[in-house]
């Protein structure tokens, strides 16, 4: 039955301050995620699903939208939800698909706190968080510390290129790590990125506790991108049919994905508008023409050709580029 504030009726799922999926009964189960307060001390709480298995197996934890301008990674978490009910036959799956409320309401990458004497924070770039620090890092520490690290054996962090720009469908893992290589490979992705992982990305906390993860980029940042996110979720389940938690073979698909370990970001030397000339995974030589910027007459100010053979995994979709903004990026 929709819900509606009219009626106001707030959909009544118990409320938890940490999860612990090996306690409850196989089935399907909602919760609210009281994960911190907010900033005249109401309860921020965060959607979480459990789709729990007759049989003992991995307990897969999947976040989305820690960005939250990245909506194609929401769509995934919650069509994947969807297409899941009654299936998983063991183990555990675990879905929080809306991480960054603040961001996700402003259309904004980044967490927005109401402190004072604070800015927003990107908020993966901070894990696992800090209980005594910002109300960004209490937050992280609690997403990290309740709810991810106890109850995953498996996780998989949906994002999308920043607002803007366009990826493929993208999968970073750690090349050290059998099950990163292995669930990125499941999804059938465009491209892999050999990833060792920066600090403070969920990605790396986890891999760094024993725990394999990918991070998993379902194509341009904001916009509603529904080829990638049907991707994105087949190859989800493609994950889930390898490891046992529902039943069938997992497919790999005949085209093969590209895969690299050295990124090149091609930034605006100047701010304009800039024009790109081609496409994602467009194989480019040395020298060739990728971009042309123009200033608010219109004029020509600048051309920009690319340093390297390469392919292209990223470019602009928005004309408007700030100096700096990301342009083109190739793997090589
Ligand atoms: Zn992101």
């Amino acid at each position: 039955m929709p819900h509606s504030l009219k009626d106001c009726v707030i959909p009544v799922y118990p409320t938890i301050k940490a999860l612990d999926v090996d306690g409850l009964a196989a089935g399907e189960h909602k919760f609210w995620f009281a994960i911190a307060t907010d900033a005249i001390g109401h309860p921020q709480t965060l959607p979480v699903l459990v789709f729990k298995g007759q049989k003992p197996g991995k307990r897969l934890v999947i976040t989305a939208a820690i960005h939250g301008d990245e909506q194609n990674g929401i769509l995934t978490a919650q069509t994947l939800a969807r297409s899941i009910k009654s299936k998983i036959q063991a183990g555990t799956v675990t879905i929080v698909p809306t991480v960054n409320l603040s961001g996700i309401a402003r259309h904004s990458r980044d967490y927005h706190s109401a402190a004072p004497d604070s800015s927003s924070t990107n908020l993966n770039r901070i894990f696992p968080g800090n209980p005594h620090g910002s109300d960004a890092e209490r937050f992280a520490h609690s997403l990290w510390i309740n709810l991810i690290q106890p109850n995953a054996d498996l996780g998989i962090d949906l994002h999308s290129q920043t607002s803007g720009s366009a990826y493929p469908l993208y999968a970073f893992a750690n090349y050290q790590l059998d099950d990163c290589i292995n669930m990125a490979k499941l999804v059938n992705p465009d491209v892999i990125l050999d990833d060792p992982g920066d600090p403070g990305i969920l990605e790396t906390v986890y891999n760094q506790a024993g725990i394999p993860a990918i991070t998993l980029e379902v194509g341009v940042g904001r916009y509603t991108d529904s080829t990638m996110v049907a991707r994105a979720v087949e190859g989800i389940l493609n994950i889930l049919k390898h490891y046992g938690l529902i039943a069938g073979c997992a497919q790999l698909t005949e085209q093969k994905f590209i895969e690299g370990k050295q990124i090149t970001s091609v930034r605006a030397n100047q701010g304009g508008f800039v024009i790109c000339h081609v496409n994602l995974l467009q194989k480019v030589s040395k020298g060739q023409h990728l971009a042309s910027q123009f200033d608010s007459f219109g004029d020509i100010v600048e051309e920009y050709y690319s340093p390297t053979s390469a392919t292209v995994i990223s470019h602009n979709v928005e004309s408007v580029r700030a100096p700096g903004s990301l342009i083109v990026r190739l793997l090589k």
